[in-house]
């Protein structure tokens, strides 16, 4: 007789990474998951993607409120046996900082942690979504000399953050991730914490219908070089380390099945570093695409790791024990389904 199915309860369920997660969670046939959605709308459009008996939704609209979670988790608390919280907002173009990006990080992961600890009793691990940009020093991003690993954190202030969105970003992953550590040890809580801490997530969205003429902030750098023309100047400034989508669902699954091994445990995942120009050379591999996008100086890029702060993640390599997706994999399987979807293959 097959064991039965443990229910996850996912944050965010529409995101780029939650859906890759839901799909490997379904796929092992291992688990329920019920997800939160902010519109029933999204929920349907979902529902109708994945097709199964057990991925069903809860709506909350907006995680800015500590208790956003309160009514989902009284009523399906006592079924729960992992969270995994990806949702967070992932924006640049904000114009509130606190408002858009620090308080829905900061409150939503106070929130869904305290409704966990409440009304969910047999829950086993909490999963969070945090970021590499809670480890990274984006203003020493080109300091040779520093060396992060999972212990480190981005020193960033609140009040710095306030001057920029994309380090108001980074502050909200720090602040969202501590909140979540902080809580764990004062409530002194018998469940099981991961963060998982990704670089720039690339890769292919979860299903083709996802593919619009914008993507999700991170592919989007990707979307955008597709569609350049071969005039088009490469962006230097474009740089950073990587990982795919579905290196990352599973990393955020392997807590689940292993929570001792995982328990408080960072997971820094990074599987090298970019540039735009590593994109491009990428990219002018594919026939269809080769002669009709941006070409730049090829190959500029390939001594990025050895200009750039370096990033030693070998304890999350040894935890996880399986071999990162390479960036060229990332990369084309991005571009086929682009391309594809545009009816150019
Ligand atoms: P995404 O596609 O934009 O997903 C973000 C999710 O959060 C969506 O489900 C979104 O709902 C939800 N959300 C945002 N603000 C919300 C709010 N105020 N109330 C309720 N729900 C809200 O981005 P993603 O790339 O998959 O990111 C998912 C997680 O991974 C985030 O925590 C992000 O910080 C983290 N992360 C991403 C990357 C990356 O490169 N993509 C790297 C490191 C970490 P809607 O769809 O309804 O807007």
């Amino acid at each position: 007789m097959s064991a039965e199915k443990q229910t996850v309860f996912l944050s965010g369920a529409s995101g780029y990474i939650a859906q890759q997660t839901v799909k490997q969670l379904l796929d092992s046939g291992k688990f329920k998951v019920i997800g939160s959605v902010r519109s029933e709308e999204k929920g349907n459009s979902l529902a109708k993607n994945f097709n199964s008996p057990d991925l069903s939704f809860v709506y909350v609209k907006d995680i800015s409120s500590e208790t956003a979670f309160d009514d989902a988790f009284k009523q399906y608390g006592s079924e729960i046996d992992y969270v995994v919280h990806t949702a967070s907002p992932v924006a640049f173009d904000v114009t509130d900082i606190n408002k858009d990006l620090i308080v829905p990080a900061k409150i939503g992961s106070t929130g869904i942690f305290k409704a966990s600890v409440k009304y969910a009793p047999n829950l086993k691990h909490f999963v969070i979504t945090s970021s590499s940009f809670a480890i990274l020093d984006l203003l020493r991003e080109n300091d040779h000399s520093l060396h992060l690993n999972e212990q480190s954190w981005n020193p960033i202030t609140y009040e710095d953050s306030l001057k920029d969105a994309v380090q108001g970003y980074c502050y909200s992953k720090k602040i969202a991730e501590q909140t979540v550590w902080k809580l764990g040890k004062e409530l002194n809580v018998k469940f099981g914490i991961t963060a998982i801490n990704p670089t720039y997530v690339l890769g292919p969205q979860c299903f083709d219908s996802s593919v619009t003429s914008v993507l999700n902030v991170s592919c989007e750098f990707v979307n955008k070089l597709i569609h350049s023309k071969s005039d088009s100047e490469i962006d230097k400034t474009f740089v950073g380390p990587n990982i795919d989508v579905r290196d990352v669902a599973r990393a955020h699954i392997e807590p689940l099945l292993n929570s001792e091994k995982f328990n408080g445990q960072r997971l820094l995942l990074s599987n090298g570093r970019f540039g735009a120009q590593s994109i491009v050379d990428i990219l002018n591999e594919i026939p269809q695409l080769k002669g009709k996008i941006a070409v730049g100086t090829p190959h500029s890029d390939d001594d990025i790791l050895n200009r750039m702060s370096v990033i030693n993640n070998e304890k999350t390599k040894e935890l996880l024990g399986f071999e990162f997706i390479s960036l060229e994999k990332s990369i084309k399987d991005t571009a086929s389904q682009i391309l594809k979807v545009e009816g150019k293959l």
